[in-house]
């Protein structure tokens, strides 16, 4: 698997960047896991609409979900001038503001998921964990070929989460907020980088990269920290950076 960066900063993004949003393509799929500010743009660099094999969203927060109207209208406009004609599969839990809108959709095929849930996208095969975050929130964890690759979407330190990123090749966590800053994190669900790190010890995770940045302080010392914690190699991204699972 090849994880795509498109989007990386929390709340909302910096200028010509995006909120979350990731690409996760293999030799046969092209799988789009969140939708926030700015992805679609960062998308369309990478993947063309029609060759989108399917959407997740974790939650419906607007870091996450942003960009989900502006892909019906996308949906949309490509069914009107029929470049493209199979139903996009757009998993996500119940609760988004845009449902109406993704419903109306014809294009688009609205699957409701929740932490039970098991799907096979193009062979890949994805299970999820209920995090701890102020809205219904998703992990993702996704198997193909005998590799694994996990994300863990929004949250503060929670056993869910230790336990879905148990072994992954890859984590990419969340690290919104330093060490020192462990109250506020709690308080928000969200983790500090030392907490993201710690956690992928753990969990047994072999690689780990942090994603979710805030917008103050020196970037760099989110990987100072939590490579204290881990002891593992610990990656920062950025845009249309590729990791490779
Ligand atoms: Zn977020
Ligand atoms: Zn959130």
């Amino acid at each position: 698997m090849n994880i795509h960066v498109l989007g990386y900063w929390g709340a909302y993004p910096e200028a010509g960047e995006a909120t979350t949003g990731l690409l996760v393509q293999t030799d046969t799929a092209n799988v789009l896991v969140d939708c926030g500010s700015g992805v679609l743009s960062q998308l369309f660099k990478v993947c063309q609409f029609r060759d989108l094999t399917a959407v997740i969203i974790t939650h419906h927060h607007h870091d996450h979900a942003a960009d989900l109207g502006v892909l019906s209208y996308t949906a949309l406009i490509h069914r009107q001038m029929g470049t493209r004609k199979e139903k996009l599969p757009v998993y996500m839990p119940s609760g988004s503001p845009v449902e109406q809108a993704l419903e109306r959709e014809p294009l688009i095929q609205l699957q409701r998921i929740t932490d039970t849930s098991r799907i096979d996208i193009g062979g890949i095969d994805i299970t999820f964990a209920r995090t701890q975050h102020p809205v219904y929130c998703l992990a993702v964890r996704m198997t193909y070929k005998g590799r694994t690759f996990v994300f863990s979407a929004d949250s503060s330190l929670c056993p869910n989460l230790t336990q879905i990123a148990r072994d992954a090749d890859l984590f990419l966590c969340e690290a919104n907020m330093y060490d020192g800053q462990e109250d506020t994190a709690k308080h928000a669900g969200h983790l500090t980088a030392g907490q993201a790190g710690a956690l992928a010890r753990e969990a047994g995770v072999k690689k780990l990269a942090l994603t979710h940045y805030p917008h103050h302080g020196n970037l760099d010392d989110l990987i100072r920290q939590a490579s204290a914690a881990f002891h593992g190699p610990v990656e920062r991204v950025h845009t249309l950076k590729i990791l490779q699972v």
